[in-house]
């Protein structure tokens, strides 16, 4: 209930429970200031009519009182006026006239016990008042009863009945108590509307701070109060305008603070409570992402990360993470497609893998929005075929150069919340960016460790790094590799007739030739100055032998162009195999060894195979 129909009602209540007490006081007061009022009436006509009695004995006309008393009941009001003799006066001096006999019980208990009796006759009419008032012998007064009565001092010589209407009374009652009633009502009035007027600014402020307040929990705070009294209210109003201004302000700064940090524009009527919630509690998010980047070991666990937290925390399960190759390559390769690895170019046209500036995410550095602009890449597959599908292309910046695009692919009627979603989804790629940049640049510095500068080839520090888990697997697996150990035939003759690099030229258009000839599970070494090792897995018996004989025929094969024409090299090959001719594969390199140096025995230009023979020799 209102507080002002509250007001209202107390007021009514107040008012009534005054109003009907004062009326049952009055009341009550009324009926006993009109019974003793009535009561003194009586009694003063008792007398009156005594003191006519006596003297009519005295005078001796007692006979005449019948016109006396008649003319007494003719007093207006006076209803009944009526005397009775009692038995003693009765035996001296007779009956008396008709109407002078004791008539009801009232009577005759006044005639036995002397006293007299006052009380209400209720009649359906008026209301009537009775008197019944004894008349008593007394010697001591004047004159003395017992010179004319014969009987003892004391003793009751009769008794008057009066009975008066009370109507007029009661009439004046009513009236004084229907004044009263009125008087009350008004005042009840009167004081119900103060009450309201007095109440009005309290409502008034409690409605503003509801008002206000609601406004508040909506995360709106710009709500203020505008009674200005000087009263409490005033105090409350003023005081909560303060703490809205304190809200306002402070959340607000603290809301683009966060927002600059994620680069994000928060909407002008979004709840500043959520949003302002929601971005810190990104931020934190963000926070712990990035120290789990930075403990990553490797970049795959980043792109794993990344890919998770797509999943987890923005619900996109379609989404292609590419890696750009270093500058000037124009390379870019898909490290996660959909959270699984090696699967291509799921989405986009796979000619964006050699042709880079394709991808228009990678070429202008600018966010791709094909949810707001579905026309804008050609390259994304599904540009025709799917319509409903649309996706955001999202460049990574390292160094400032793109380094990655991350593409997700979302249904174009969640379009709008993946567009809030999206300055969130790029916060997580700028944390991880510097981490993913360093982790590249250190498979670089690894990589190029590993690789020989001049022909491109693994080295022989990657083949002491990775020999023992070639060794496991293939022992795990019960595999069989083939080791192929090559040198090239005269090699120093190159060196000597046309200068070292030409050797260099030779040495590179080899190593070219022989890893055009292996599959990419196999490894191509260069073991030596211009010797070179080759590692087939999971061959049989002869795969060794026949790559020999593939891989010689292949360099035999080669023209390399010289400033004389064109020179033709050919290389010695020995094969050996793992585990059947070694217990580790050094060993079984060793094997191999002896076998080229038997083939340079035999003639070169050849390949052999070893034998335990070729040991004893
Ligand atoms: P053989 O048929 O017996 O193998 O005769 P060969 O002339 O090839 O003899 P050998 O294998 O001993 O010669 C190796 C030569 O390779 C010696 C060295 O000068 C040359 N060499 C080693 N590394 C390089 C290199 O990186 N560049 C060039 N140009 N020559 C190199
Ligand atoms: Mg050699
Ligand atoms: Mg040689």
């Amino acid at each position: 209930m209102k507080l002002q129909q509250k007001t209202s009602l107390l007021a009514i209540f107040l008012s009534g429970t005054l109003a009907i007490v004062i009326v049952a006081i009055s009341l009550l007061s009324f009926r006993q200031f009109s019974i003793s009022t009535a009561r003194e009436q009586v009694h003063s006509v008792a007398e009156v009519v005594r003191v006519s009695l006596t003297e009519a004995m005295i005078n001796n006309v007692i006979d005449q009182r019948k016109s006396f008393l008649k003319r007494l009941a003719e007093v207006e009001g006076l209803l009944v006026a009526r005397v009775m003799r009692s038995p003693e006066v009765i035996r001296q001096f007779g009956e008396g006239f008709d109407g002078e006999q004791v008539v009801d019980p009232i009577e005759k208990m006044v005639m036995e016990n002397g006293k007299p009796f006052y009380g209400m006759t209720d009649t359906e009419r008026d209301p009537i008042f009775r008197g019944t008032i004894p008349f008593i012998a007394n010697q001591t007064g004047e004159p003395n009863c017992l010179q004319c009565h014969n009987t003892a001092n004391g003793a009751v010589l009769g008794a008057i009945t009066i009975q008066i209407s009370m109507a007029q009374l009661q009439h004046k009652a009513l009236l004084t108590i229907g004044i009263m009633t009125a008087i009350i009502t008004i005042f009840a009035i009167s004081l119900t509307i103060f009450f309201r007027r007095q109440m009005n600014p309290v409502v008034a402020t409690a409605e503003e701070v509801q008002r206000v307040v609601a406004k508040a929990k909506d995360g709106n705070f710009s709500g203020r109060i505008q009674y200005t009294g000087h009263d409490e209210m005033g105090d409350i109003s003023r005081d909560l305008n303060q703490l809205m201004h304190h809200l306002q302000e402070n959340l607000s700064t603290i809301t683009h603070d966060v927002s600059q940090l994620l680069r994000y524009e928060a909407e002008g009527n979004t709840n500043l409570i959520t949003t302002t919630t929601e971005m810190v509690e990104t931020l934190l998010e963000i926070a712990q992402f990035k120290q789990a980047v930075e403990e990553d070991r490797t970049k795959a666990e980043v792109y794993f990360r990344i890919a998770h937290v797509l999943r987890d925390q923005f619900g996109i399960r379609q989404c292609s993470i590419y890696e750009v190759s270093n500058p000037g390559m124009n390379h870019m390769k898909p490290v996660i497609v959909d959270g699984e690895i090696d699967t291509g170019c799921r989405w986009c046209n796979p000619e964006i893998l050699f042709q880079a500036d394709s991808c228009r995410a990678h070429r202008t550095g600018h966010v791709i929005d094909a949810i707001e602009h579905p026309m804008i890449c050609s390259q994304f597959k599904h540009v025709h075929d799917n319509p409903d599908l649309g996706h955001i292309c999202i460049p990574v910046f390292h160094s400032g150069t793109v380094g990655n695009v991350v593409q997700i692919v979302v249904e174009r009627n969640h379009g709008r919340l993946y567009h809030r979603l999206q300055p969130f989804i790029q916060a997580y790629l700028r944390e991880s960016a510097p981490t993913v940049e360093a982790k590249r640049l250190l498979d670089t510095l690894r990589e190029s460790a590993l690789r020989d500068a001049l022909t491109g080839l693994h080295n022989r520090r990657f083949l002491e790094e990775y020999i023992g888990t070639l060794e496991a697997t293939a022992k795990r697996k019960k595999s069989r590799l083939s080791v192929l150990l090559m040198d090239i035939d005269h090699f120093k003759e190159v060196n000597d007739v046309f200068g070292h690099d030409v050797g260099d030229t030779v040495l590179r258009v080899v190593s070219k030739a022989l890893a055009a000839q292996v599959r990419t599970s196999d490894m191509v070494i260069r073991y030596g100055g211009e010797e070179f090792l080759v590692i087939l897995q999971e061959g049989d018996e002869y795969s060794g032998e026949r790559m020999a004989e593939k891989l010689r025929l292949a360099v035999a094969a080669l023209k390399i162009p010289v400033s004389s024409g064109i020179m033709r090299k050919t290389i010695s090959i020995g094969v050996s195999g793992f585990p059947s001719d070694g217990e580790d594969i050094w060993e079984v390199i060793k094997c191999a060894d002896l076998a080229l140096y038997e083939a340079k025995h035999t003639g070169r230009n050849r390949h052999i195979i070893y034998t335990p023979k070729l040991a004893k020799e």
